[in-house]
């Protein structure tokens, strides 16, 4: 019987690891379908706390896999199927690889994923002038146009960010009102370089001889018109889905949107021994610094119910 098994390997789950493994409970972590995370699709972090020169995304979660392994975690390259508390009060774990442990407590850490359009052929296209991440490369579409797709403070964030580096905006949003709060709406929106396309749809990535993007054909919802757009990338920026479809028929609790549901203030969900950390319960805050202290508390939380079991 395992103490602790976290699921998942971006910060929370490293962060929830190193301190479970610093408690002496000899955690084991099962990876998932991108080790490491988020980060792992970003290069220079620049507001994680103690890096005053930044750090390299992938660099970052390599030293936090090293500062747990440090402490006694055991890895797992496998993806988790399924999780079932049993009658006993344990957890029952089965990967896609067919293994299976019983734990005391289970922290849940498996992130958010970008939502893309569905276009067909579009996620042959990420890395060819489509991605979800301005931060992560906006700066290789220096003096060119660009599109953001979405209405909300993402798709608003990104459009003003991408003003530093391209020549122009398209701000692609399927109504005529932004989502956004209005401070980020406003700020994007006064920016002489955002141009709003409203009412409006992509409806395919042209691409140019080399099969990059060189436009896009936006469908006018009310006029019923079709445009070509012309721009260098395209940055989607139109929510994010948690990584919750294993917990289905496990019996913790999601919200509407599919996020765990934290109770209160602990990182408990509606089933003992089963925790939750990072952006898996987390649709607001998002940051790698967040996700961590998340993964902290999960571990502290996971700790004490550890505890109470021996006590
Ligand atoms: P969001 O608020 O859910 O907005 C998603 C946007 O994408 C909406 O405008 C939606 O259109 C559009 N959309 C969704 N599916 C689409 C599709 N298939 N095709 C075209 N458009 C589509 O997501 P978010 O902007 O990522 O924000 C998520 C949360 O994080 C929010 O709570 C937000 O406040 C927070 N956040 C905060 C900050 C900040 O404060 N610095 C920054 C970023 C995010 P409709 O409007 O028509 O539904």
């Amino acid at each position: 019987m395992e103490n602790v098994i976290i699921i998942g390997t971006g910060c929370a789950g490293w962060t929830a690891a190193i301190y479970t493994g610093r408690a002496n409970l000899k955690p084991l972590v099962i990876s998932g379908e991108q080790p490491g995370g988020q980060l792992t699709t970003t290069t220079e972090v620049e507001n994680f706390p103690g890096f005053p020169e930044g750090v390299m995304g992938p660099e970052l979660m390599m030293r936090m896999q090293q500062q747990a392994e440090k402490f006694g975690t055991r890895v797992e390259y496998d993806l988790v199927s399924r999780i079932a508390k049993q009658e006993d009060g344990s957890i029952l774990v089965k990967t896609n690889g067919g293994t299976e442990h019983r734990a005391h407590t289970v922290i849940i850490a498996t992130g958010a994923s970008p939502r893309y359009l569905g276009l067909p052929g579009e996620m042959g296209m990420v890395g060819r002038g489509v991605t979800s991440c301005a931060t992560c490369d906006g700066a290789f579409y220096p003096d060119v146009p660009v599109a953001v797709i979405g209405g909300g403070d993402s798709a608003c964030e990104e459009a003003t960010f991408l003003t530093r580096f391209a020549s122009k905006v398209y701000l692609v949003h399927r109504r005529e009102e932004l989502r956004a709060s209005k401070i980020m709406a406003d700020r994007a929106l006064a920016n002489p370089k955002v141009e709003p396309v409203w009412n409006s749809e992509v409806k395919e990535y042209l691409t140019d001889e080399q099969g990059d993007v060189r436009a896009i054909l936006v469908h006018n919802r009310v006029t019923g018109e079709d445009s070509e757009v012309a721009v260098k990338c395209v940055f989607v920026a139109i929510g994010h889905d948690p990584n919750t479809a294993f917990l289905a028929g496990s019996g913790v609790s999601l919200d509407e949107d599919g996020y765990v549901v934290q109770d209160g203030h602990s990182t408990h969900s509606n089933i003992a021994g089963i925790f939750s950390a990072g952006d898996v319960s987390d649709h607001v805050y998002r940051q790698a610094i967040t996700a961590a202290g998340n993964g902290c508390q999960a571990a502290l939380d996971a700790e004490r119910y550890i505890a109470a079991l021996e006590g």
